[in-house]
């Protein structure tokens, strides 16, 4: 027997004016698109906005539905317009930010497992990674460079038969 470690290194930063301008910018837009996200249920806020390779800026917002099953993530409605919109493009970044009605948003917030999965199919799919920036309105920002960080031993196309 012997045993296996999994550890990543991730940047902390302790405010936005520390981010490269080109990350800022990104995180900016998240922050803002936050106010466009429809979630009357949770009051949970999240926007997620992706720097394409083609120089695009694109944004999603988590949307909410009364059969709580049937809303969608932020991370997942914008990576579903980018394949959409610009098919084949290259995902550079994604910014996520969020603000909430019951807790100050002065922390990073990390994408839920579902979404993790989501992305881990783009950086497959596109074959380059997807720089994940992660912060709240205000307060620190993490920098992950990958998403196969964030999801250790995922499952992959690569099992299924392609035929
Ligand atoms: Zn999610």
């Amino acid at each position: 027997m012997k045993t296996n470690s999994f550890e990543f290194a991730y940047e902390v930063y302790d405010s936005i004016e520390e981010l490269q301008k080109g990350d800022a910018a990104l995180l900016e837009t998240a922050r803002a698109i936050t106010v466009q996200a429809y979630a009357p249920y949770s009051r949970f806020f999240v926007g997620a906005s992706v720097k394409l390779d083609n120089g695009q800026l694109l944004s999603g917002t988590n949307q909410e539905n009364a059969s709580f099953p049937a809303g969608i993530c932020a991370e997942r409605t914008v990576l579903a317009a980018v394949s959409s919109v610009y098919p084949g493009a290259v995902i550079h970044a994604m910014a996520i930010s969020f603000r909430s009605a019951g807790a100050a948003s002065n922390h990073p917030i990390s994408p839920c497992g579902i979404c993790r999965q989501s992305l881990i199919e783009q950086e497959k799919r596109q074959q380059a990674p997807i720089r994940i920036i992660l912060g709240g309105q205000v307060g620190p920002i993490f920098i992950i460079s990958s998403m196969n960080h964030l999801l250790p031993f995922s499952f992959t196309g690569e099992e299924l038969d392609k035929g």
